[in-house]
């Protein structure tokens, strides 16, 4: 046995099984040509990040786009940020998405899969295992240098061991011996384990990332931690391990990891794996209202960085996704406009056709989009959304919603069930209540011009005399016609024109007269539907308003 195995044993005594043996627990995966396998690997921090939902959207779309494999591994190893119910949280959040997996564990533990266990606390024993060979291998080391004496101590002693030119960052236990190592271990003392960089800070590398093409960076020249003192790997040496032996054949991730790259190749190759294919997705940015300059979008200052946000206001998950698949390829709005019925899940995308530009999230343009989606949905399905929505988020309005079914599905059918161009106004169910407030109660607020007053005051009174709810759109647009002809309002714009002192206003204006007296409003669905969905008692109640 050489020093290094010999430090290896003293190490880790406990660990008897080798890497041979894992590598036969996880047998490579029989993928057809062409076919990926793709993770989400998220920390459970109770909170998911649109960046992170970014990713998974991605990553899921590239599997099923290939008739490849997704598995979702929940990357609990940093205890510090752990939160209580966040896994469920997380799993909740996907569910609703519709981003199924193939093979995770669910939350009562159970793997589903045969490249468990997909939950990193569980996999300390494999991380060893790993550790241990390339402790006897020399290309790791054992540090002892305690975090209590302050990072300054460290770097002082570095200083003394190596002729510092800040090109690297050497560790001072780098280099220690099987015996010094020993008197450490028979201190008792806990020891991280790092990994010894074969560099020296000059060299540069070239890597490949499937988005961004070929980068050129700074090789690694730091002796950086694999497994911390209590035993349990930060990121870089967890999901090098997980990722070869789950058998992922790409991974998305964030463009906050391109920095560190060159420190995962390089430990990558240390391990004696292949290494996997990284797909930097670009962070969706946002242009800051006060500075007007183009920002990450952050969960502090944004609203829409929090995936319950859409929940919260009622946004349809299609809304959210189809702005997403936007997002991430320009193309699909094209696709959209040829395929207007179609679910977005008919829109293939590869992995050349994602963007390589940090995408803008436009509230407006999302709207837009939340606006089509809802257009497609009949009258039934969205009061059926809007009361699922409010069971949630407004109980007393479902209450409402739920009493008066009959009444509230004529509401959402209004210009939508068979309309040739149907209405383009809801984006999300939060706004319903307000943009159809006239159904609950008597508008507050009429949107009257001061110099139609009088007229509109004359026309109601007349109006209301034998006024009946009509029996079709048709019949209650000749009755106001009819009438507003009798009190001498013109029919025809040309008259206008003819003798503007002597106006009263045409048709349309007398429609307007009885839509503000009704909805408060100049602009809303057709009044007819409306009178039918008040009732004779209640529209009659509001027609003899005196404005
Ligand atoms: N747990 C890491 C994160 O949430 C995963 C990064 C990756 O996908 O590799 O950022």
């Amino acid at each position: 046995m050489n020093d290094n195995q010999k430090i290896a044993e003293l190490l880790y005594p406990q660990i008897t099984t080798t890497t041979e043996e894992i590598f036969a627990r996880y047998p490579k995966r029989n993928l057809k040509d062409g076919q990926v396998v793709t993770r989400f690997a998220p920390s459970p921090t109770g909170l998911m990040h649109i960046g992170n939902f970014f990713q998974a959207f991605i990553s899921y779309n590239l599997a099923k786009n290939t008739d490849g494999i997704i598995f979702l591994r929940i990357e609990d190893t940093d205890q510090k940020r752990k939160i209580e119910n966040a896994q469920k949280i997380l799993y909740d959040i996907l569910d609703r998405f519709g981003i199924k997996f193939d093979e995770y564990q669910t939350l009562d533990g159970k793997d589903i899969g045969a490249y468990g266990p997909y939950v990193q606390s569980q996999r300390q024993e494999i991380y060893k295992i790993f550790a241990k060979k390339l402790v006897a291998e020399g290309k790791v080391f054992p540090c002892f240098c305690k975090k209590t004496e302050g990072k300054e101590d460290v770097l002082e002693l570095r200083k003394t061991k190596f002729d510092e030119d800040d090109e690297k960052e050497y560790d001072p236990c780098r280099n220690l011996s099987f015996e010094e190592v020993k008197r450490h271990i028979d201190n008792g003392e806990s020891f991280a384990i790092r990994l010894k960089t074969k560099n020296t800070g000059k060299e540069r590398i070239k890597f490949y990332d499937l988005i961004k093409g070929e980068i050129e960076a700074k090789a690694n020249a730091k002796d950086f931690v694999l497994l911390k003192s209590d035993g349990i790997p930060p990121y870089a040496f967890a999901h090098a391990i997980d990722d070869t032996l789950m058998g992922t054949t790409i991974a998305v991730r964030g463009e906050e990891y391109i920095s560190s790259t060159p420190a995962h190749l390089e430990l990558f190759e240390a391990l004696g794996f292949k290494p996997i294919k990284y797909c930097h997705n670009p962070l969706i940015c946002k242009i800051d209202e006060e500075t007007g300059n183009r920002r990450k979008i952050s969960k502090r200052h944004d609203p829409e960085a929090n995936m319950m946000y859409y929940f919260e206001m009622g946004y349809p998950v299609s809304s959210v996704l189809e702005y997403l698949l936007n997002m991430l390829n320009s193309s699909f709005e094209n696709w959209r406009k040829n395929n207007p019925d179609l679910p977005w899940q008919d829109f293939k995308f590869g992995i050349n056709d994602i963007t390589a530009v940090a995408p803008l999230f436009d509230n407006l343009k999302f709207n837009d989009i939340s606006k089509n989606v809802i257009s497609r949905m009949s009258g039934e399905e969205l009061l059926e959304n809007w009361l699922n929505w409010a069971k949630e988020y407004d109980k007393p309005l479902a209450e409402i919603l739920n009493k008066d079914k009959v009444k509230f599905i004529k509401l959402c059918q209004m210009d939508r069930d068979g309309a040739v161009k149907p209405r383009k106004d809801i984006y999300n169910y939060y706004m319903m209540k307000e943009y159809f407030s006239y159904a609950f109660v008597s508008p507050t607020i009429y949107e009257i011009d001061e110099c139609d007053k009088n007229n509109a005051n004359e026309f109601l009174q007349e109006y209301l005399k034998n006024f009946k709810i009509p029996e079709s759109n048709e019949q209650w647009f000749n009755d106001v016609k009819a009438l507003a002809e009798k009190l001498g309002y013109a029919t025809d714009n040309k008259l206008y024109k003819k003798s503007p002192e002597s106006f009263k206003g045409n048709t349309a204006k007398v429609c307007e007269f009885i839509r503000v007296a009704i909805t408060g409003r100049k602009n809303s669905p057709t009044l007819f539907a409306i009178m039918e969905i008040l009732g004779e008692e209640e529209t009659k109640k509001r027609l003899s308003h005196k404005f």
